[in-house]
């Protein structure tokens, strides 16, 4: 985690002072602050962890949340990292909490680097829409994505056979069809993703029957159930993009998925 308590204050690792005694904000047990030139400096908990706070963090996911709050101070925005929502459920803090310069209006950018179960992601997704805080998802790329992508010709780069998880699905549907970005923790850039069908060919076969009679099957299109497409625009960097809100006026929902009225964000 980046940030730590001192005396119940925030504090962030960069600025923490060594020696000094900081503490875990959920558990408040005392934490140890890791700091040096190939690491983003952060505090760890001493082990065994039980704290939820302080399990599964990767270099990636911290990188990110940096990055994006250091571009959003570097333009005089506000920005905080790791803000605490009373409101969430589970892991309370917001990975990166910025707010609009003239209406004041609080985004929640959440850098969502594992992948995230459906009742938590909607609980989170919930919340953040109750207490009127936008709401702004980025998936990860991963490497095997990555190596599977491939220029489309029209300066994108396409992944013709993409296995999505249900969360992405969930972000893709949130942002109402328009794309949704990707982190991609290899170049420490943004990707403009968009899913579209995937279509498998299923082969021409023909069987004879006990009559003689020949039946034949296949030979067409066929939407696939496994796959998607991925569309990638960019990479973009993080200075070259700004963060724009959006409303969905209205609660929808379908068999699987469920997104909430409210207020989102995505880049422009
Ligand atoms: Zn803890």
């Amino acid at each position: 985690m980046l940030v730590a308590s001192k005396n119940g204050v925030r504090v962030d690792a960069r600025n923490a002072i060594r020696g000094e005694e900081h503490r875990c904000p959920a558990c408040n047990a005392e934490v140890v602050l890791k700091r040096g030139r190939r690491v983003i400096a952060h505090f760890a908990h001493k082990p065994p962890v039980d704290c939820s706070w302080g399990k599964g963090e990767t270099y990636a996911h911290r990188h990110s949340k940096a990055l994006v709050a250091d571009a959003l101070k570097e333009r005089g925005l506000n920005a905080e990292v790791e803000f605490v929502v009373e409101t969430l459920m589970g892991d309370r803090r917001a990975d990166v909490m910025t707010w609009h310069p003239d209406t004041g209006q609080a985004i929640a950018i959440e850098l969502q680097h594992s992948t995230i179960d459906l009742d938590n992601l909607e609980a989170r997704a919930r919340a953040y829409a109750s207490a009127g805080i936008a709401q702004f998802w980025i998936g990860f790329l991963t490497k095997n994505a990555k190596n599977k992508a491939l220029p489309d010709g029209k300066n994108r780069w396409k992944i013709e056979q993409y296995s999505s998880q249900p969360f992405e699905n969930w972000i893709s549907g949130f942002n109402m069809g328009k794309g949704f970005w990707m982190y991609d923790p290899f170049e420490g850039c943004f990707w403009n993703c968009e899913f579209s069908d995937h279509h498998t060919w299923v082969v021409e076969t023909t069987r004879c029957d006990e009559y003689g009679e020949e039946h034949y099957h296949g030979g067409y299109w066929r939407k696939s159930k496994r796959w998607k497409e991925l569309t990638m625009s960019g990479p973009y960097d993080i200075t070259n993009l700004k963060v724009k809100l959006f409303t969905r006026s209205k609660a929808f929902g379908t068999s699987r998925y469920w997104w909430p009225a409210g207020r989102g964000a995505t880049f422009s």
